[in-house]
């Protein structure tokens, strides 16, 4: 494309299909380029908008021009263009939504924040202006909000607005002005425990370690697409892998880009890349402050760190010279981004990959059943790692049936015997216990034994969770709060009772139990606050806490060597949501809790609940067999037509009247059939979705199936270009779907 075109096309952050066209200034001719962020014009407003191409003649007349270039050069490449392209075209988004899914939120504002200065001081109206410009003058470029805190409550914006009049500073842009900064601060991180330390240097690989790293050895050289499926049992030292294969592409100049669940999970895995690449690594997280996300982003850009660590958005980092994508726990739930454009991280890396022409490593001890299909039928290159570390034994699974135990089927004992036992024996020999329930609170649900009235949230067709600590009931959608009713407000009568149980009705029982253990809580509501989660991670990893209780963040890739014990409070909870994935997470959820046990000398042994010990699931969670799963799991999704043999897309119609909202669905599926008759997608719905009603809006759904992908998206898109516009309902699109609630 000619950069020096007559008009610029220019993705904005809007739901727009294509980008717009704008004219280019005289003043900026020969200076546009394709990847710079212009501000333009639209509607009432002037927005940020990204140049994504050019053209000689404009299709329509009388188009408005780009107000002013934001960049002086090229801050998205051709790569990282074209990942969004493909993804807005995949997901059925614009490449306007697409790049607002993408940028940090600074890149996507108007204003302009820093002053970077020149050396004129003429006319100064006072201490004032001479002070800030000092300040300029020693510190460098520093956004007006860094001024004013420099000199508060003392007017610098007139001041700075006085100094640029004078031309003493330039009011320049955050690019520009960062880059000093940047280079001098260390990467932000999450708060760490300064105590514990890490070896840099990386130990003698073990025999298949060194099979495995050996077979990727020319693929790091010479870089060159291809997806590996690294599936290692836990604890078989996939970490240390990437790390040397991290290490291969940096001597030769390269960055690497390693993506994450979550980063508040992986503290040990941050002290890790730190320890081994000093200085090296830049740091994306949703904690980040704009400002801190931006420095970030810069060192990307610039190269100044080559290696990137980040969960699901990081897959967008602006690294520009790639040699290796590595997606750690790679079937993990949170890759998938579940509001705006409905993006999958993990795919987007191997997408990402095939664009700039080098590996992407998948790890994980069980693979997702799409992945571990796409390596079994040749489209990923499988690498296994089958012993742990210093071949340490894997942790023995027995599975505890609580049908046989009365009391228990009931919920009203959370420990069966085995486990009770297996509890106070570990506490007593000083080692530590992991429990795990997929619920936080006290109760699942609060009801009426005189009417079977059950405390509803208001907004959200949904029971209310007791959360005993704060004395109320909460829906755990919208957060709505309710303090505890004292008799049903169904019938009056003083017989409200706690139902099911969460989290924090186990830890609350086990300080019962065993009242001389050190007992804590990892969960949504215990990690609230900033550095909760590491700093309860860290006594955990130190030692000061005896009982672990937690939902699956406690189930992720720690690494604890006291740890011996491992018990799951209620398998089931998970086995029996309406999901064609909920086997597939049960199994995934029990093997890496359990591979929490006995990393270090001791071995170790997870005690699993569950109502339904004959599940075909619990056999292969037992013997730490995947294929054995796998084999099992598939039968089920071919039959029955789910991913990885069809594909499917979610289609949700909500709004804030019912009926309309139902009308709307049913008019959308009908003239969805009518066109789909010919062509091989099959439309099922509508229906009102599992939950019918969220904050107040109305939900319906549609799925479309089929085994051809670009029919399928065809089909989706016809659906976003039915849909009438207008506020009575919207249509949300969400490709290759995790949660159809
Ligand atoms: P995974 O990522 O597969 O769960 P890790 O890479 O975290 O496994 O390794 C598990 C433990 O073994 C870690 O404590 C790690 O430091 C250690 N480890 C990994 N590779 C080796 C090795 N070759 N020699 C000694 N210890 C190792
Ligand atoms: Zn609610």
């Amino acid at each position: 494309m000619d950069a020096r075109g007559k008009y610029a096309l220019v993705a904005v952050p809007a739901p727009l299909q294509e980008p717009l066209t704008y004219a280019v200034p005289e003043a900026l001719a020969g200076r546009l380029q394709a990847g710079m962020r212009v501000l333009v014009p639209l509607g009432r407003r002037r927005v940020t908008g990204v140049v994504v191409g050019f053209q000689r003649e404009s299709p329509v007349a009388g188009v408005k021009e780009v107000s002013e270039a934001l960049d002086d050069e090229v801050l998205f490449d051709r790569a990282f263009l074209d990942l969004c392209r493909w993804a807005a075209d995949y997901y059925v988004a614009s490449l306007g939504e697409m790049l607002a899914t993408a940028l940090p939120p600074l890149l996507r504002t108007e204003s302009r924040v820093v002053a970077a200065f020149a050396a004129d001081p003429e006319s100064f109206h006072g201490d004032l202006d001479r002070e800030v410009l000092d300040a300029l003058r020693k510190r460098g470029p520093l956004t007006p909000a860094a001024l004013g805190r420099l000199f508060p409550r003392r007017g610098v914006k007139s001041a700075l607005d006085r100094l640029a009049a004078a031309g003493a500073v330039t009011l320049g842009e955050r690019l520009r002005g960062h880059v000093r900064e940047a280079r001098r601060r260390k990467a932000a991180r999450p708060e760490r425990a300064a105590e514990t330390a890490v070896p840099g240097a990386a130990p003698v690989l073990t025999r298949e370690q060194q099979r495995v790293l050996g077979s990727m050895e020319a693929r790091l050289r010479d870089g060159g697409f291809e997806t590996l499926l690294l599936h290692g049992v836990t604890g078989s030292g996939k970490t240390e892998v990437y790390l040397q294969a991290m290490e291969r592409v940096r001597s030769r100049g390269l960055q690497s880009l390693v993506l994450v669940p979550e980063i508040a999970l992986t503290p040990q895995l941050l002290d890790r890349l730190e320890a081994r690449f000093p200085g090296d690594v830049a740091v994306l997280h949703s904690r980040l402050t704009g400002a801190e996300r931006w420095r970030q982003w810069w060192r990307i850009a610039q190269g100044l760190a080559r290696v990137v660590v980040g969960a699901r958005s990081a897959v967008f980092a602006p690294a520009r010279a790639l040699g290796l994508i590595v997606v750690d726990e790679e079937h993990d739930y949170s890759y998938k981004q579940e509001e705006g454009v409905r993006y999958h991280g993990r795919d987007l890396a191997v997408v990402r990959g095939r664009i700039v022409g080098c590996p992407v490593i998948l790890g994980s001890a069980t693979p997702s059943v799409e992945s571990y299909h796409n390596a079994r039928s040749g489209r990923y290159r499988m690498l296994e790692l089958t012993e742990r570390v210093e071949a340490r034994p894997m942790p023995a699974v027995e599975i505890v049936d609580l049908k046989s135990r009365p009391g228990q089927a009931a919920g009203e004992k959370l420990f069966s015997e085995p486990l009770l036992r297996a509890l106070r024996e570990n506490h007593e020999q000083g080692l530590q216990s992991l429990i795990f329930l997929n619920r936080r609170g006290f109760a699942s649900f609060l009801q009426c034994w005189a009417c079977g009235f059950v405390v509803q949230c208001p907004r959200c067709s949904i029971s209310l969770t007791y959360h005993l600590g704060r004395h109320s009931a909460f829906c755990h959608h919208c957060d709505f709060r309710q303090r505890k009713p004292d008799a049903c407000p169904g019938c009056g009568n003083l017989s409200l009772s706690e139902v099911g149980a969460g989290t924090e009705r186990v830890e609350h029982e086990l300080r019962r139990l065993l009242p001389k253990a050190r007992i804590g809580r990892m969960d949504r509501d215990t990690t609230g606050p900033r550095g909760a989660q590491e700093r309860i991670f860290r006594s955990w990893e130190k030692g000061e806490l005896d009982i672990l209780v937690g939902t699956q963040m406690v189930a992720k890739g720690h690494d604890v060597g006291g740890v011996t014990l491992v018990g799951v409070i209620l398998a089931d909870s998970s086995l029996n949501l309406p999901d064609f994935r909920a086997v597939e997470k049960t199994f995934q959820i029990i093997s890496q809790v359990a591979g929490r046990a006995g990393r270090a000398l001791r071995p170790g042994r997870v005690i699993v609940q569950t109502l339904v010990p004959g599940h075909y699931c619990f056999g292969p969670a037992r013997g730490h067999d995947y294929p054995a799963f796998f084999a099992t799991e598939t039968e089920f999704r071919r039959e029955l037509g789910y991913p990885p043999f069809q594909h499917l897309v979610h289609l949700r119609i909500d709004g804030a009247d019912g009926d309309k909202v139902a009308r709307s669905a049913r008019d959308l599926a009908r003239d969805l059939r009518r066109r789909e008759a010919r062509e091989p997608v099959e439309i099922l719905g509508p229906a009102p979705a599992p939950i019918a009603r969220l904050r107040n809006r109305y939900r319906w759904q549609i799925l479309l199936k089929g085994a051809n992908r670009p029919a399928l998206l065809a089909a989706a898109r016809r659906a976003v270009a039915l849909m009438p516009r207008g506020r009575a309902a919207r249509i949300h699109v969400d490709v290759d779907p995790y949660n159809m609630l």
